[in-house]
């Protein structure tokens, strides 16, 4: 690790923080739950994103850019997605009108995470390719006698498993107690989950040793992470909310389909997200997405850049319950204002920085650092820790040639798409996305024809 401090993290499994040890150095193991896309990702979603793509680039410096593998799924399969393609498309036929609202919803949370200053993870696995290994692990948990088929339904069966309930401390008859007083009567035990859930006609389903069906939330994570980071992995993270019964009972699926003693090693948590002092939500009215706090005027009237979003968000520990306020927004864009766009060049991170972040990512000393080092530190320094964080402000101009090129490739994707070539348009996007370059489509007002216009992203 040479100059860089012992990682230091807090795990909700042992309640503790302690010493980072990967498994394999050579391959630092992360995943992380990825959102359902059936609307528009809001600024709480954001807020994992931005966290643990720090986590990423941190781990990145520490153990190599080559030597770290992030896994962030794609919940393509949901009843929320069915719901809303028969809202949006009564005239598709499921199959194409789901398509339709899960690449959209995709698409756009991409962009948003982009446009958050993220780097993109290694992997984006989506359920909907991951269905075979689904079923393989399903087929593990009847075969070990850790579930049971009952009214159209495969159930884990809770009581199988002696220590069920480790990472959110609740036993089973706790659960019990706390159950609702409707409890289904075909389950063994209250706290049984879906594994597996046979499909009618209108709705989606593949074929399995069960009938024709769809899998339920909790093992596509259990089977997206064991497909690219094995059956025990370093670090699983996700929001505060997801740790039960979301994340116990992925730990459930993959202990017991594997015979392990833990799923992953690290379990973190990012904490809670209010606005303005409020729980949010739809009737509280100050609901807001990241589409429409990066490009409306629904946020205190105006568009909020995303590196003052991320800088806004890292302004709070990450365990820590944020509130997400005008104010907050205010003082990041100040900061930001005073903060030059330098290269980093070969400059490595300031210590201060790297110990701030090495100590369970403490963002906030990590910004104040930074702060300082913009005040009186080495330029190139400053910029080596701020891309650290992700927040190094971006400089605007362009060479004239490269604008040129990138243009040239722009138009030839338009060709493509007019063509009806989406997957070579779509490489020509992902390309550009890659190199930093981020395309907006939309339509010219008075022609009706398709125009696209970049910017450079950092
Ligand atoms: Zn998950």
């Amino acid at each position: 690790m040479g100059g860089t401090p012992e990682l230091k993290l807090y795990n909700t499994l042992t309640r503790e923080k302690s010493v980072f040890k990967p498994i394999d150095a050579e391959n630092v193991r992360m995943y992380v739950c990825g959102p359902t896309v059936y609307d528009y990702a809001h600024i709480g979603n954001a807020r994992p994103v931005i966290v643990f793509d720090v986590l990423f680039r941190l781990l990145r410096h520490v153990y190599g850019e080559s030597h770290v593998t992030y896994a962030r799924n794609i919940t393509d399969v949901d009843d929320k997605i069915n719901a809303r393609a028969l809202r949006d498309y009564p005239g598709l036929p499921l199959n194409a009108a789901i398509r339709a609202v899960t690449e959209k919803t995709e698409r756009q949370f991409l962009d948003d995470a982009l446009a958050l200053g993220s780097l993109e993870p290694t992997v984006q696995p989506r359920a909907t390719d991951n269905i075979a290994e689904m079923i393989a692990i399903i087929e593990r948990l009847i075969a070990r006698g850790h579930a049971y088929q009952a009214s159209g339904e495969v159930l884990f069966d809770t009581k199988s498993m002696a220590d069920y309930g480790q990472l959110s401390k609740r036993n089973l008859d706790e659960q019990q107690a706390g159950a609702r007083v409707a409890v289904d009567a075909h389950k063994k035990s209250p706290g049984d989950f879906v594994l597996w859930k046979l499909s009618d006609e209108n709705e989606p389903g593949w074929e399995s040793p069960w009938g024709r069906g769809r899998p339920g939330w909790h093992i596509e994570c259990s089977a997206m992470s064991g497909r690219y980071l094995g059956d025990v992995f370093d670090i699983h993270g996700g929001g505060l909310d997801l740790i039960f019964p979301h994340h116990e009972n992925e730990i459930a699926q993959s202990r017991c389909a594997h015979g392990t003693d833990v799923m992953a090693n690290v379990w973190m948590h990012n904490g809670f997200l209010q606005v303005e002092g409020r729980k949010m939500s739809k009737s509280e009215g100050n609901f807001v997405t990241i589409y429409e706090l990066l490009h409306t005027e629904t946020f205190a009237g105006r568009q909020w850049p995303g590196e003052v979003l991320r800088l806004a968000m890292l302004m709070t520990h990450y365990r820590e319950p944020i509130d997400f306020s005008v104010k907050r927004l205010e003082e990041a864009e100040r900061l930001l204002a005073k903060w030059p766009a330098a290269e980093p060049g070969d400059a490595k991170p300031d210590e201060t920085v790297l110990n701030a972040l090495a100590d369970d990512l403490n963002t906030v000393a990590a910004v104040q650092a930074l702060h300082a080092l913009a005040q009186s530190g080495d330029p190139a320094v400053f910029a080596a820790s701020a891309t650290l964080l992700g927040v190094l402000p971006k400089k605007t101009e362009i060479d004239e040639a490269v604008a040129a090129e990138i243009d040239a490739r722009v138009k030839a994707r338009l060709e493509l798409l007019k063509a009806k070539n989406f997957a070579e348009a779509d490489k020509i996007r992902d390309t550009l996305a890659a190199e930093g370059i981020q395309l907006k489509d939309g339509k010219n007002a008075e022609t009706g024809e398709r125009v696209t216009t970049w910017e450079v992203k950092k």
